[in-house]
């Protein structure tokens, strides 16, 4: 179901402009409005989920989906010496868009640390 007040579903739908480089009838993959990397790009469900806290069971496909047009699209980015997948959940990790979204970063070292920071 498309929730019609939510920012990526109204871009996963076509409603507002991106730059879509993946696109099935499950998920589709963008490039970040605002990239922290030489490529950033963030791949989103059609359904709207609020976050990786809200996956069931019943999500088990559509998320090997994703996992899978992750890979696919980092590939197709020529992200072959590495890339990070990251996806924020809730306030405490900063998430800003509460639509399930997951982001490849990469095309620079990102260092060691988990968060970069160490
Ligand atoms: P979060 O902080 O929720 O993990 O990530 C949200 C991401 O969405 C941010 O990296 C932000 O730059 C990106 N973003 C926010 N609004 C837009 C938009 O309208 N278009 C695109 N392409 N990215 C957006
Ligand atoms: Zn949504």
């Amino acid at each position: 179901m498309r929730d019609s007040n939510c920012l990526f579903c109204k871009i996963a739908g076509g409603d507002i402009p991106s730059q879509k480089v993946y696109e099935d009838e499950l998920c589709c993959a963008f490039r970040d409005i605002a990239p922290q990397a030489p490529t950033h790009i963030l791949v989103v469900p059609k359904e709207h989920i609020v976050s990786v806290a809200e996956i069931t069971e019943s999500d088990a496909a559509l998320v090997g989906h994703i996992f899978a047009v992750i890979a696919k699209v980092a590939k197709a980015e020529g992200l072959t010496n590495g890339y990070r997948v990251i996806s924020n959940a809730g306030p405490d990790a900063g998430q800003t868009v509460p639509h399930l979204h997951f982001h490849i970063l990469g095309g620079r070292p990102l260092g060691e640390g988990l968060l970069g920071n160490n």
